[in-house]
Parts: C-alpha cells; sequence; structure tokens
C-alpha cells in the first residue's frame, strides 16, 4: 500500500479515537519497550551506524502523544503488578534501552525525563569494565571502511558478498553478515571468536578501527562506570544486567551460563550498592534452562525480545517487548508501541 494512504489511514483511526478504543479493551496489558539507543542522524559526527536509531525528534514527538494513552511505570511497578501483589495501572508501561550506552544517559534521558517518564538501562559488566564499544558497533564501523567492496566471506554454509555500492547495501550485507554468524551451529565462545577475526580482517584490509573514532563517541560508546553509578541514584532510573560478556545464554555453557548471570549481578551491586533484580537477554535468545538459570541466579524478572504484552500471572522469567521504531512518523509509532499494528500484521498473515 502506498505510503501516503497508509499515513492517511492511521491519521483517520487516530482522529476517530480508535485508540482510546483499544487502550480500553487491552487496559490490563502490561507493555515493556525496547530500545537500543536515541541519536539524529546526518549530523557532524565522525561515522554513523548501518543500523539506523531513532532520532530525538521521533522519540520526543511519539513520547508526547504516548503519555496520553500510557500509564509509564518503573519495572519493580511492572512487576509488582505482573505478581499480582499490586493493582493493575491501566495500560502500564515500562521503557528498557539494551546494552547501556552513552546515548541512553546523554540523548534519551534527558528526554524521559521531560515527560516524567521513568527508565530501565541494561548495561554489560565486561562493556563497562573495559570501556570499548560492543562488537556490534566495531563491526559496523569496521564494514564501512573502504577497500572490502567484493570480499566475499564464508559463514557455515553461506557466503557474504561486502556491496559497498551504496549505504543500503552495504546495510544488507552487515545484516546478512550478521544473521548468517548468529545462525551457524556453535557455542556463543565460538561465535564471539569467530567475530573477532572477521573485524580484525576487515580492520587490517582498511587499517582504520572503530577506537580511531574519539572517546566519546554517541554512537558507540557505552557508559561508564561512574555513568553507571550517578544513574543508579537518580530516581527514575533503574540498571538491570545483561551478563558479562553480551553472551546468548542458549549457546553457552553451563559454567559461562553461571557466570554470566551471577558475576554481572554482583557487580553491579557491589558498585552500585544496590541490588540487581532484572535481567534482559542479550540478543533476545533465552530457552527453558536458561530462564531458570536467571531465576536461580537470584533475579525477579528477566525480558527478551519476544514481541507482545504481559498480563498478570506470565513467567516473569521470559518477558515480552514492542521494540521501538528506528523511523517513520510519530504516529506510526504510537500505533506500533501500542501493538495496533502487530495486530494488523497478525490478521494479514492469519
Ligand atoms: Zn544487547
Amino acid at each position: 500500500m502506498d505510503s501516503n494512504i497508509k499515513l492517511l489511514l492511521l491519521k483517520t483511526l487516530y482522529y476517530s479515537g480508535f485508540i482510546r478504543v483499544w487502550s480500553f479493551l487491552n487496559k490490563n496489558k502490561i507493555t515493556i519497550l525496547t530500545l537500543h539507543g536515541v541519536m539524529d542522524a546526518g549530523l557532524e559526527t565522525e561515522w554513523e551506524p548501518l543500523r539506523p536509531r531513532p532520532s530525538r525528534k521521533l522519540f520526543d514527538d511519539t513520547l508526547s502523544m504516548a503519555v496520553r494513552y500510557f500509564n509509564f511505570v518503573s519495572l519493580d511497578e511492572a512487576i509488582g503488578m505482573l505478581k499480582g501483589v499490586t493493582p493493575v495501572k491501566p495500560n502500564s508501561c515500562v521503557v528498557t534501552f539494551d546494552d547501556g550506552q552513552l546515548n541512553n544517559l546523554a540523548v534519551a534521558w534527558p528526554i524521559l525525563k521531560k515527560h516524567k517518564i521513568p527508565v530501565v538501562f541494561y548495561p554489560t559488566t565486561g562493556v563497562l569494565n573495559r570501556g570499548e564499544p560492543y562488537w556490534f558497533d566495531r563491526l559496523d564501523f569496521a564494514i564501512q571502511q573502504p577497500g572490502l567492496d567484493g570480499l566475499e566471506i564464508n559463514v557455515g554454509h553461506s557466503q557474504v558478498r561486502i556491496d559497498q555500492s551504496s549505504k543500503q547495501r552495504l546495510a544488507g550485507s552487515l545484516s546478512k553478515l550478521t544473521k548468517s554468524l548468529k545462525l551457524k551451529d556453535q557455542s556463543d565462545s565460538d561465535f564471539q571468536r569467530e567475530v573477532n577475526d572477521i573485524i580484525g580482517d576487515f580492520e587490517n584490509r582498511s587499517g582504520k578501527s572503530i577506537s580511531d573514532v574519539g572517546s566519546g563517541d554517541l554512537w558507540s560508546s557505552p557508559m561508564s562506570w561512574d555513568d553507571i553509578v550517578q544513574c543508579s541514584t537518580i530516581d527514575g532510573v533503574t540498571i538491570g544486567s545483561h551478563t558479562v560478556n553480551h553472551v546468548r545464554l542458549p549457546f553457552a555453557s553451563e559454567g559461562d551460563l553461571t557466570v554470566e548471570l551471577i558475576e554481572s549481578k554482583s557487580v553491579l551491586e557491589e558498585r552500585m550498592k544496590l541490588p540487581c533484580t532484572h535481567f534482559c537477554y542479550p540478543n533476545g535468545d533465552w530457552d527453558a534452562h536458561s530462564a531458570r538459570a536467571v531465576e536461580d541466579a537470584g533475579y525477579e524478572s528477566a525480558v527478551t525480545t519476544d514481541v507482545g504484552w504481559n498480563e498478570v500471572g506470565d513467567n516473569l522469567y521470559t518477558l515480552k517487548r514492542y521494540s521501538f521504531p528506528v523511523g517513520g512518523t510519530a504516529l506510526k509509532a504510537l500505533f506500533s508501541i501500542t501493538g495496533i499494528l502487530h495486530f494488523i500484521s497478525g490478521l494479514r498473515k492469519g
């Protein structure tokens, strides 16, 4: 369908009061939103990732509308409701950011604060210790450097060709490469080794790496330990764990699984002098075994990237979320985070 017609349809639905009816019908559902960062493209920064982020304006405008339909609550409040300990506030919504990147605090937090919206940041403690960007940002930077066009990389049974002829095509190459690596049947430590080898090869070929970009780069820098400790004292900010090394739990050895869950929790607690009771699965990957391990490690909740709402009585270790869109209009983003677009796409598939 033409995008103008789609927008017209959304506007018609919006002004007809449809969201009010939808919200009333689903008032007992608890929404959790996933974000990774908020950043404006096209600024005079040294680089931009191929994987986009919602802009300040999109985030701000969407939240300006969303506050009319949602009760934004902390994760602790939402967990209390899901357990049935406290009554459900109609249309409760929790905002979460995975990975603990610096732009979460520097760019997104002032906007959230303006709207009086609480937030959860999930950093990984290994990245906090090293103070270096995640592998996915290193890879994103490395693949954009000159001299890699046409390069073919074998990953398992698939071959990925780097196409640098346009930003869009390069983004396609990056996405295919990342997907092929994640689909390969291997342990997470082998996955991380292979990713490092590929990044190292790219960096050697171009002679450039993300470390050439100055520290404090808002696209890729993680928060520092000082930032995390400071955040933990702010009313409205919750810090949860996202493992030590961003390990995909179902692909981790038994020993690594325990270390990733327990060490990240205890190190965060030691630094913050506060309990760390919430967990976020790296890459959204979970299975029954890892969900049990998260519970055994003493966490109270864990969020996945499975799409949907949460209701009283749901398993607290497999909480579902909706992704906050990275582009488009604020109106479309509102339809997305209210679950309406997901419902419509389910109808069309079904
Ligand atoms: Zn992550």
